[in-house]
């Protein structure tokens, strides 16, 4: 049976030793009086819930999973009060709006949490977290009367909602959705068409659920500038606020999957559905990015929290079992063997989980900060922290769940043939954090999305400068990886400048170097992110212990993890013709 402790303390050093959260909050009126005292109170309070009401159901989830019964759907045992627990909590409205019952607390906050529940069960935090994006989007393009509705049973969790984009024909490319919308006055359309693959489109924890769908206008432009968005109740909303009418939306059926079991996903049938225009006719997909952008950063997220479970069962298990001798000759007197642990292959392994976990926390965590100033900052930090968001959440969402992908394969080998074996839960683990890298945006749409859209679109801009503010941030640090990680910098620089320059004569440029242009860029991101975390640590000075961990982990990362990017940098450099070489028919 695996188990799991929440990594508080390190989500308080990496928000208060590393990114001193407590002066960036001082620094914003809306987050005046939240200090470390309060956070780590909340921090602990999750932890809590993590670990005692959502982790013990995460195996029964993916074993029992959740059941269609014509168009109802059940989800598995326990479920129903582990949400209870957890919206009772208040945690859905923790960052959300004041005015409508929210407790308007920094998204670096929600951030760190977030990575607990997810480790502790995905297949349920799956129910809170799509809900916790509408909530944002409602925020932020719904009319006040919607918000006034809304917006306070979505943060009290007696209704969820849904994110609908993708159709049977239409999933990268949204802009051949044929879901229609027709008008039939007073802002109301009649909605029809058939979506799929839709997270909690139908379940069992709460009164109503609110799906937002993307639809087209019958005179709708042609490709993504013709979308629209739509809110579509199950249950249709009086005026006062109680549930009216069961609208024409049903749940067709649910999909068999490969992970994440205990989340529902289902095929939505829409047959002349009632639903609600938000934000302007045809401008849908640019509202439904609000939700995108969080939900993007938030599967990141869910590729952290999965990679830390896998590592502390592997590490436990390294720790444990005895199999051969050290290498420098036996360490366990009087026992058969030694614990694997001891072997230079599992310490490569579980290194390279601790480095990239530890590394892609610090990264959230970061991208967190960034959303707070582009939201409350002044002008100036606005701007550069809208910019830096955008820039980061394709790198967040793809480079965070390949590594949560990769690091349950490790953790999994660790365990040898017992990894192999339902009861270790590391296969579930396997299972549940291979899908992170494919919904949200494929990683490879991702990818195009970073190198296409954030950084040959403003020539590099925004990539350079970021690359300075990493560079003038380790001014003061000193040595060996000091300098690894200014070199990288300075390569990240290069291939950046070069992919900007070649792409305007090459058009399949961008696509042949996307995913090793993120993967390059990710890794540079976490050399910056090592370097502060290991002075962070030293600063701290009465925890030497940490203070030694970081700098041995930071030399594992620096000596074996980074010098990826010179490979990957020689095979941008290849262009896009060893790619594009052989014809279609020959493959
Ligand atoms: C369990 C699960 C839950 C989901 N939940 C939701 C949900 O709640 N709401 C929702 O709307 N959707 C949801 N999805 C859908 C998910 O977001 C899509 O599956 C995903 O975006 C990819 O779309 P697709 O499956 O149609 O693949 P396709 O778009 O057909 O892509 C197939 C392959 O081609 C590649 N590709 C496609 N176009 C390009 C391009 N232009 N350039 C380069 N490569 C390209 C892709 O990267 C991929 O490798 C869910 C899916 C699953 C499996």
């Amino acid at each position: 049976m695996p188990t799991y402790t929440a990594p508080t303390d390190e989500l308080d050093f990496v928000l208060f030793d590393v990114f001193d959260a407590e002066s960036l909050w001082a620094s914003l009126p809306a987050f005046r009086g939240v200090n470390r005292e309060l956070v780590r109170a909340i921090l602990e309070a999750a932890a809590n819930l993590a670990e005692q009401e959502f982790f013990p159901l995460n195996q029964i989830g993916d074993a029992e999973g959740s059941r269609w019964i014509d168009g109802e759907v059940r989800t598995p045992p326990g479920f129903r009060d582990a949400y209870e627990a957890f919206t009772g909590g208040g945690w859905l409205g923790i960052a959300g709006e004041k005015q409508y019952g929210g407790q308007g607390m920094p998204k670096m906050l929600t951030v760190a949490w977030e990575e607990m529940f997810y480790a502790a069960n995905t297949g349920l935090f799956l129910y809170t977290s799509l809900t916790a994006g509408a909530c944002i989007l409602l925020a932020a393009h719904a009319s006040d009367e919607l918000k006034r509705l809304c917006l306070p049973k979505l943060y009290e969790g007696r209704w969820s909602a849904t994110m609908d984009l993708t159709e049977p024909q239409a999933g990268s490319d949204l802009g051949i959705i044929t879901t229609k919308a027709e008008p039939r006055g007073d802002g109301i359309y009649a909605i029809t068409g058939s979506k799929i693959f839709i997270t909690s489109g139908e379940h069992d924890l709460t009164e109503n659920i609110l799906h937002l769908v993307l639809a087209k206008l019958p005179d709708a432009p042609a490709g993504s500038r013709g979308i629209s968005l739509f809110l579509v109740p199950k249950f249709l909303i009086n005026d006062d606020g109680t549930l009216g009418e069961r609208n024409a939306v049903t749940s067709a059926s649910l999909e068999k999957k490969m992970g994440i079991r205990g989340s529902a996903t289902s095929a939505m049938r829409y047959e002349g559905a009632t639903g609600l225009l938000i934000g302007e006719e045809n401008r849908g997909l640019a509202a439904m990015f609000t939700m995108m952008n969080y939900e993007r950063l938030s599967i990141g997220i869910q590729g952290l929290g999965i990679a830390e479970v896998a590592y502390q069962n592997a590490r436990d298990y390294a720790r444990e079992r005895l199999q051969g001798r050290a290498p420098t000759g036996p360490e366990l007197e009087g026992s058969p063997a030694d614990p694997i642990i001891v072997h230079p292959d599992v310490r490569r392994m579980l290194l390279a989980q601790k480095a990239y976990n530890e590394g892609c926390r610090a990264f959230a965590v970061y991208v967190g900060s960034q959303l707070d100033l582009a939201r409350h900052g002044d002008d100036d930090a606005r701007r550069q922290a809208a910019d830096r968001v955008a820039l980061l959440t394709p790198v967040a969402k793809a480079f965070l769940s390949d590594r949560g992908f990769e690091n349950a394969v490790l953790a999994q080998q660790v365990l040898g043939g017992h990894g192999y074996i339902r009861e270790s839960g590391l296969e579930q683990y396997v299972r549940d954090a291979r899908i992170a890298q494919i919904y949200e945006g494929t990683n490879g749409i991702q990818a195009m999305d970073l190198i296409e859209r954030k950084v040959i679109r403003d020539g590099g801009r925004a990539c350079h400068e970021f690359c300075a503010e990493m560079r003038a941030d380790l001014s003061g640090a000193k040595g060996a990886t000091k300098e690894a990680a200014v070199e990288a910098i300075a390569l990240l620089e290069s291939v950046t400048a070069l992919l900007v320059k070649k792409s305007k004569n090459d058009p399949a440029l961008a696509g042949a170097s996307a995913v090793d242009y993120m993967d390059l860029f990710g890794h540079v991101v976490l050399a910056w992110l090592w370097l502060k975390m290991v002075d962070a640590a030293k600063k701290r000075g009465a925890d030497a212990g940490r203070s030694g961990d970081k700098r041995k982990t930071a030399e594992f990362y620096f000596a074996k993890l980074l010098p990826k990017v010179d490979a990957l940098a020689r095979s941008i450099r290849a262009g896009s013709k060893p790619v594009m070489g052989l014809s279609p028919e020959r493959f």
